[in-house]
């Protein structure tokens, strides 16, 4: 511990960033397992020391009782459909007159708003455990698709959102040009709201998501990196996929797309193109370690061998794939075929990372009336290292030296976790615990939440309810 007016090992003066020590009282990590009293120290954002059954403890280190994970990574968002919550639950209907509500929302989201709604949104996600999301971010433009004068502004309004959250970002910016695939394979032109997403080709998306200026490693500013997307085979047409492929490989970056979320999609991507959704994305270069295929739940086994052998992740979203009525992908064989997991609360149905966790096994017992599948240490490591990683960050979501100092407190007192037996703690927290019971998040050696309290918003639940009365209004 440097005393006051010190500078670090780190180069940075000690009042900016001051060393700091925690001792968890129980700690998991995909680097060591479970382990007690856990010292963990900091010298400015990043891990500087992690000692498991630590016998001496610095004066001044802040004991969290409770079970102490690293940083939970929600690799898919789309902020704005937040606001759906309260109204998509009323009616029936399928994942297509869902995403007719979708769009009534989309247009009426201004910069304003958007920053009032995202911050909020990120916000509950710190409340929930989220150190770093994945905005997979397709609303780029004005009314009618005519560019702001920054064509950027929104995506520079989520980055500002997440910092004043106190949480990472990944901006995925996404390329969507097209409406979709008649079942007969025809391409469908922008129409209506879906205006605003579109750039008119992948050469002026490449253009515009150039102006954000894009560093080492990805970076786009102090906690914020770029990344890439292909909305979907719906929105952008194969011709047009290579240059987004490009870009991403040329700035290093995370490429992240939808794929075969529903039959209808496999259906219309057959007719048009004679291949599968993964086989075209396949053909233009788009699978890789880089790479996250979101949703993955219509595979053929020539599509789980493609998603395996070229080693890219596969992005389940289990609470919002059941809200949709998407239908149970096939984790366990996506796992074993060599794709990595990794876990997004997508249109924020709940934000749960520890649901999300769950549901996958429990989605699969359900579907093979078998149990076990994926051990919670497993699922565990989908959202935390696996996630960061699928989001540019293979330098957090793990307690270890060098890593960035992210810890998320889940408190074993409460009426869900009382009576939890030491020995199997991982296990009880995936599978009985929930976002409420998230006590103390720190991200970056910064501490965001205290006692389930968002240290930089004063009341969450009322930007939520301010803002989102306003959009819906
Ligand atoms: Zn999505």
């Amino acid at each position: 511990m440097s005393p006051p007016g010190r500078t670090s090992e780190s180069g940075l003066p000690a009042e900016a960033a001051p060393d700091r020590a925690w001792l968890a009282e129980l700690a998991w990590s995909p680097g060591f397992g479970l382990r007690a009293n856990v010292l963990l120290e900091a010298t400015g954002d990043r891990f500087s020391r992690v000692t498991p059954d630590a016998e001496q403890i610095p004066a001044g280190a802040v004991r969290l009782p409770g079970l102490t994970l690293p940083g939970l990574a929600n690799a898919h968002s789309h902020a704005f459909h937040r606001a759906l919550r309260g109204i998509t639950q009323a009616s029936r209907g399928t994942f297509w007159t869902w995403r007719e509500r979708m769009y009534e929302v989309a247009q009426r989201i201004d910069p304003d708003g958007y920053l009032e709604l995202a911050r909020a949104v990120y916000a509950e996600m710190a409340l929930a455990g989220v150190t770093c999301v994945g905005e997979f971010h397709y609303l780029h433009h004005g009314q009618g698709g005519v560019p702001y004068a920054d064509p950027n502004e929104m995506g520079r309004t989520l980055m500002r959102a997440a910092a004043e959250a106190g949480l990472r970002i990944t901006l995925l910016d996404t390329c969507y040009l097209a409406g979709g695939l008649g079942q007969d394979g025809a391409q469908l032109p922008l129409a209506g709201p879906q205006l605003r997403f579109g750039d008119g080709d992948s050469a002026r998306w490449a253009a515009r998501v150039e102006e954000l200026a894009v560093g080492e490693s990805g970076t786009l500013g102090p906690g914020a990196k770029a990344g890439a997307a292909i909305h979907s085979v719906r929105a952008v047409p194969p011709a047009q996929m290579g240059e987004v492929v490009g870009w991403s490989h040329r700035h290093g970056v995370p490429l992240h797309a939808h794929l075969s979320e529903q039959v209808a999609e496999n259906t219309a991507c057959l007719a048009a193109y004679g291949a599968t959704p993964a086989a075209v994305l396949n053909e233009a270069g788009a699978l890789g370690p880089r790479t996250s295929l979101v949703h993955a739940t219509h595979l053929t086994r020539p599509d789980i061998r493609l998603l395996g052998e070229s080693r890219s992740h596969a992005c389940f979203c289990p609470t919002t794939e059941a809200d949709l009525a998407d239908g149970i992908g096939p984790a366990s064989r996506l796992a074993a075929a060599g794709a990595a997991l990794t876990l997004g609360s997508d249109s924020h149905a709940v934000i749960d990372l520890l649901e999300e966790a769950r549901r996958v096994e429990l989605d699969e017992r359900l579907a093979s009336r078998e149990r076990g599948h994926f051990t919670a240490a497993e699922l565990a490591t989908a959202a935390t290292s696996a996630g960061h990683a699928s989001l540019g960050w293979p330098d957090a979501g793990q307690l270890t030296p060098g890593a960035l100092a992210d810890l998320v407190v889940v408190r074993l007192d409460s009426v869900r976790t009382a009576g939890l037996a030491p020995a199997s703690v991982l296990e009880s927290v995936i599978f009985g615990a929930t976002a409420a019971d998230i006590r103390d998040v720190i991200i970056g050696g910064r501490e965001i939440v205290r006692d389930g309290q968002h240290q930089l918003l004063a009341d969450v639940p009322a930007a939520l309810q301010s803002v989102i009365t306003a959009v819906l209004d």
